[in-house]
């Protein structure tokens, strides 16, 4: 597969080249170009132009739509080959990466459809006037986006901006860069014209920084750590950019004493080890009410104990490995700062290897958790539950609002008349599901989880600006 940098339809060589790891065998799997700043500086430049060409400017927006449909046809042949790619590059069961390749195609065939739908308004404004606003593409799109979900999450951001008729750099996580080659590769062959989609891997203090401040960008979409997200927003202040940031979580899954408790017991596991919890939305704080918690306890600790770490290319795998060494000894910290912090450990909390090989580490569960303690406050993106309990459905509502972020929440209750969902200060809220997601639902943070919406038809405003224009009669 292509491992050089795509910028303007071309495969260019770059000065350096760094080397990425299996995460679940910790053996080599390829060397990849590394972009620097005059790389970036070409990238964007290939950007600009294609944006300000005949072949782009002026391509109708039908025509738009149907790359991105054919971009959507282009990945669907080659879906397998590349979930087996994002599996082992990312650690994550091959299983999972199916699910993500599906959506990535789902995403794009939406977003086709959105592209000539774009429509502005007739306003009745005072006078002899005719008066009326255009959506007008933004300019050019940085997409910055990080590890856990490699492909998809950078499709969550390129098939609106390309749809909006954007042009896009995209600097996939410098541990995951493949898939997103694999995607440039694919928009070549779709026939989109040289610069559309630039494709430039490298490390995020270098080559993330340098498009962040690069004055030729209109527009950041991130998705990453809140931490690098606040970095954005400040430095962006300094060419004006408009930014969009999806960023962390430490998402409360509340368990209420009315609930169906098997699908609650379900959807605790699948939202807190789904993806080996390096999930944006995992459900990292479970909220259990008094009545209910020895039992779930209980059954959720049986079920932990039975989600052995396996390789990501068997069949019946559930729990992968860690992206890398460095995210496993992360993950390690936050389980000896529990045990040190007084919470009770009921399941898992040890390093794991499969064949001797991989970062693994055990579905982790921890009883007894409260605020103030760092695996209830803060985001640790691994396999490691922290388990609350609450008295009543105040005190619930208010223990999963003390955080400082506000991605999303899920809510297990059998009482629909429980007004708890407008009460969460989140951005989804599953009730009696969790971890579903759709291109036509719109996906974004509350407080320190960021602001702006991927997916939907929200999305497409990120990539849009309003000219509004006045005609005298
Ligand atoms: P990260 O913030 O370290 O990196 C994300 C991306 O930003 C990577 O491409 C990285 O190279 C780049 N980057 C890092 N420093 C940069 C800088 N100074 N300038 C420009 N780019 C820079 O995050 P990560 O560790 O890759 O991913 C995990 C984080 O992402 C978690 O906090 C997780 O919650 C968050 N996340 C959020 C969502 C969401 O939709 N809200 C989804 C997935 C992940």
């Amino acid at each position: 597969m292509k491992t050089e940098l795509l910028i303007g339809n071309e495969w260019r060589a770059a000065a350096r080249r760094y080397c990425l790891v299996n995460p679940a065998t910790e053996e080599p799997l390829a060397e990849v170009a590394e972009a620097g700043e005059a790389e970036i500086d070409a990238a964007v430049q290939a950007a600009r132009a294609c944006l300000e060409s005949k072949q782009w400017r002026e391509l109708p927006a039908r025509k738009r739509g149907l790359l991105l449909f054919r971009l959507a046809d282009l990945l669907e042949q080659r879906a397998n080959e590349i979930a087996e790619v994002e599996t082992r590059n990312n650690g994550k069961p091959l299983f999972e990466s199916k699910i993500d390749v599906a959506m990535a195609i789902e995403t794009f065939r939406y977003y086709a459809g959105w592209a000539d739908k774009l429509t502005g308004d007739t306003l009745p404004v005072s006078g002899n006037f005719f008066t009326y606003t255009l959506r007008e593409p933004v300019g050019v799109v940085a997409a910055i986006v990080p590890w856990n979900f490699p492909l998809n999450l950078a499709t969550w951001k390129v098939a609106p901006a390309l749809a909006a008729g954007c042009t896009v750099v995209l600097k996939p996580a410098h541990e995951t860069p493949l898939t997103a080659l694999m995607l440039g590769e694919l928009a070549i062959e779709a026939g989109f014209p040289a610069g559309a989609l630039n494709v430039v891997p490298g490390p995020g203090s270098t080559a993330g920084a340098a498009l962040v401040r690069h004055p030729g960008v209109d527009k950041i979409a991130f998705t990453g750590s809140t931490e690098v997200g606040r970095w954005i927003m400040r430095e962006a202040a300094g060419t004006l950019k408009r930014v969009t940031l999806e960023l962390g979580g430490k998402s409360p899954n509340i368990v209420f004493a009315d609930a169906d408790l098997a699908a609650a017991v379900r959807g605790a596991q699948n939202g807190i080890f789904y993806g080996k919890g390096e999930v944006c939305a995992a459900g990292s704080r479970l909220l259990v009410e008094k009545a209910v918690h020895d039992q779930l306890i209980e059954e959720l600790a049986e079920r932990a104990k039975k989600l052995t770490p396996g390789d990501p290319f068997e069949k019946n795998t559930r729990l992968g490995a860690i992206v890398s060494r460095r995210q496993q000894e992360t993950v390690l910290s936050y389980i000896e700062a529990g045990k040190k912090e007084g919470a009770r450990l009921v399941a898992g909390g040890n390093p794991a290897k499969v064949n001797g090989k991989g970062y693994y580490v055990e579905a982790t569960v921890f009883d007894a958790a409260r605020p103030g303690m760092k695996i209830v406050d803060e985001e640790i993106f691994g396999p490691v539950l922290a388990v609350l309990t609450f008295e009543n459905e105040a005190q619930g509502i208010e223990l999963a609002n003390r955080s400082m972020y506000g991605l999303a929440a899920g809510i297990w209750t059998k009482d629909i008349q429980k007004a708890v969902a407008r009460a969460i200060k989140a951005g989804t809220v599953w009730v009696n599901t969790y971890n579903f997601y759709d291109p036509a639902a719109p996906f974004g943070g509350y407080k320190a989880s960021g602001f702006g919406r991927d997916l939907g038809r929200e999305a497409l405003d990120n990539y849009t600006e309003t000219k509004t224009v006045w005609v005298g009669l």
